[in-house]
This record gives C-alpha cells, structure tokens and sequence, in this order.
C-alpha cells in the first residue's frame, strides 16, 4: 500500500445504513416511515405507539443516510475510500445487505458506476503507468455459480489454485474498453440475472450477485523504468440475496432446500464479517459457503470491507428493518 496509514483502524469494516425514501404505494397506504436520522451516524426508531417501558431505540454506524440522500453522496462518505484502494493494489468488497425491495440494487448499481468513474480518472492522471481493467460477474443460487457474462448457465466450478486461492473456472473474463463497454457488460448482467424470475418471488431476491472489478499496472517500458513491478487488485460489488431469506428459517417443499443454501451463504458471510470485525485471529469459515469461498482473498487480511445496510422505511417493514440494524450492529 502506497502512502501507508497502515494500522488497525484501516482495516475496520466500515459500515453505513441507508434508508430509502418512501414509496408512492407505501405512502397512498399510509404505511409510513418511523425512522429518522438525527446525526449522520444515528437512526432512530420512533413508535407510533408510546411504550413507558421501552425507551427508544437509537443505533450508531459509521454514516447513516437519510432518504434524501443521493447515491453519490452515499459513494462518497461511505464506499470511496474503500473501493479505490483498488488502483493502490488493495483488494477490496463493498456488500448490500437488506431484505427484498430495501434498495440494494439501486444502491450498488450506482456505486459502481462512480467506482469505475474514478478509475478512469486515476488512471488520466497517472500516464506514467499502463492499466488494464477487467470485468467478470457471476450470480450464487443455491449455491450453484453461474457466469452473468455467459449465455451458457451451466454451473461453474470451484478450484483452488495454489497461488491465487479460490478461482471460478472457465469465468468469463471482459478486458473493459471504455464506460460505453461497462454499461453494455451491466445491462448483460441484468438481463440474464431475471432469467428464471417469476413474478412472486423473483431470482434476484434469492440469489447473490458479484460484480468484479480487476486492476492490474505496470510501469510504462517507455520511460525506462526498470521497476516493472505489475500490481493487481480486485473489487467486488455484492448485491447479497434478500435478507428476509437468512431469518426464513422454515420453508415448505423444494424451496426447503433453496432457503437452506441461502441461508448458509448469508449466515456464514454474517459469521465471517462478525469474526473479522473483532479481529480474531481464530479459525474464520470461509469454505463453508460459495460466497464466501469466492470472496476470501478481498475479504479479511488486507482487503478493505464496506457493508451498506439497506432499510424500507414503512411501519410495516419493522421486524426486518431491525433484523437488518442487528446484523449491522454485529458488522461494527
Ligand atoms: P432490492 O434490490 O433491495 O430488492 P431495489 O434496489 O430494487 O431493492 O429497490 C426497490 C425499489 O425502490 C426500486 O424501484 C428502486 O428504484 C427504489 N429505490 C430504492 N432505493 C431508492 C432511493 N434511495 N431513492 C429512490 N428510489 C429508490
Ligand atoms: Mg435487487
């Protein structure tokens, strides 16, 4: 790492909640928000129904964000900082964590565009290195991993390679051109991940989405450098399966199964985030699930976390709007 700062406090999982405004639905139902953001760290939970006995509840994170604010303010406090260790060689993940509908998809559709926005303007900064950037998605359902660059959806397997760690085989893997390039790669993504959605409960709230973002450089032969030291470092953009799935304990049927393998993803990624975040040294199971398998070398040792803990504001979303803040709380 360049520039260094080092230290344990760089290495803390940052984590933010992000609150979305009301929906038109939400608001003709009077369903309305009992939230409110008194600090830019601080939400709070108001009852419609005062209770003697329990006083409010008030919980802290690192920023918390008001429905009114924008996905690039968000980006900025709460996602930058993390992810553009990326051009210094630092592996790093940024996850949506919410329960269907709270705005993860929203939220990390735009961070990765402002991601990749600043990578180019690293990299116009720095003529005197040469950068290549590289593309590859993929998407866990019951812990099967499909290719979202690929029209094959055959299930990809899992290596361990010796030097590289956890590898996706036969991954699909796009040299990005320019911005035009990435958009056409994330509206491939999209398209394929509704594949298979149905209009009850569609895929994209079962399943988990990786975007990654590969950065290798190297010193410009043209400037007679002789230190050709090549960096390379990844980010990943992870819009987790709706959270509602990990306190779904029980479901009926063949969706036994699929509600299992949800939530062993989600609940090794909890255990996983909870032990990093004490800086345990202790054993962390990583190999229990595909998630976090695939995600091991940018998560834990150097790499850099930011989880974004998205929240329905309504009356009626409360159980899970909590379950969410807990699980924050345990990122901390
Ligand atoms: P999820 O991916 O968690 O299921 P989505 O990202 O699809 O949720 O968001 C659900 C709906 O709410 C979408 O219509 C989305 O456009 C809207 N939405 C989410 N967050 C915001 C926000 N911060 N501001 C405005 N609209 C939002
Ligand atoms: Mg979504």
């Amino acid at each position: 790492m360049d520039g260094g700062g080092g230290g344990g406090k760089t290495e803390r999982i940052l984590v933010s909640v992000r609150l979305r405004p009301l929906s038109e639905k939400e608001i003709s139902g009077n369903d309305l928000s009992e939230w409110e953001c008194i600090n830019d760290a601080t939400i709070f939970f108001r009852s419609s129904v005062p209770d003697r006995h329990t006083p409010p509840i008030a919980y802290t994170f690192d920023r918390v964000f008001g429905s009114e604010c924008s996905t690039k303010q968000l980006y900025e406090e709460a996602v930058k900082e993390v992810a553009i260790s990326v051009v210094s060689g630092i592996n790093s993940s940024i996850f949506a964590y919410g329960q269907t509908s709270s705005g993860k998809t929203y939220t990390m559709t735009g961070v990765t565009e402002y991601t990749v926005a600043d990578i180019y303007d690293y990299i116009k900064r720095r003529p005197e290195r040469a950068f290549a950037l590289k593309f590859s998605a993929i998407e866990i359902y019951n812990e099967a991993v499909r290719d979202l660059l690929s029209m094959d959806s055959t299930p990809l397997r899992l290596l361990d390679d010796p030097e590289r760690g956890t590898i996706v085989e036969k991954l699909t893997e796009e040299t990005l051109h320019d911005w035009n390039h990435l958009k056409a790669l994330l509206a491939l993504c999209e398209a394929q991940r509704r594949i298979g959605e149905t209009s009850l409960n569609e895929m994209s709230s079962r399943s988990h989405q990786i975007l990654r973002l590969t950065i290798e450089s190297s010193a410009h032969e043209l400037l007679g450098n002789d230190n050709t030291t090549t960096l390379s470092a990844s980010v990943n953009f992870v819009d987790l399966a709706g959270s509602e799935r990990a306190s779904q304990a029980l479901s009926v049927g063949a969706r036994l199964k699929e509600g299992c393998h949800i939530n062993r993803s989600l609940l090794t990624l909890g255990t996983v985030i909870r032990k990093l975040s004490k800086g345990r040294n202790g054993h962390i199971p990583y190999r229990e699930s595909k998630l976090t398998r695939i995600l091991q070398p940018c998560l834990g040792g150097n790499a850099r976390t930011a989880i974004i803990c998205t929240i329905c504001p309504a009356r009626s979303h409360i159980e899970q709007s909590r379950n969410t803040l807990l699980f924050a709380s345990c990122a901390k």
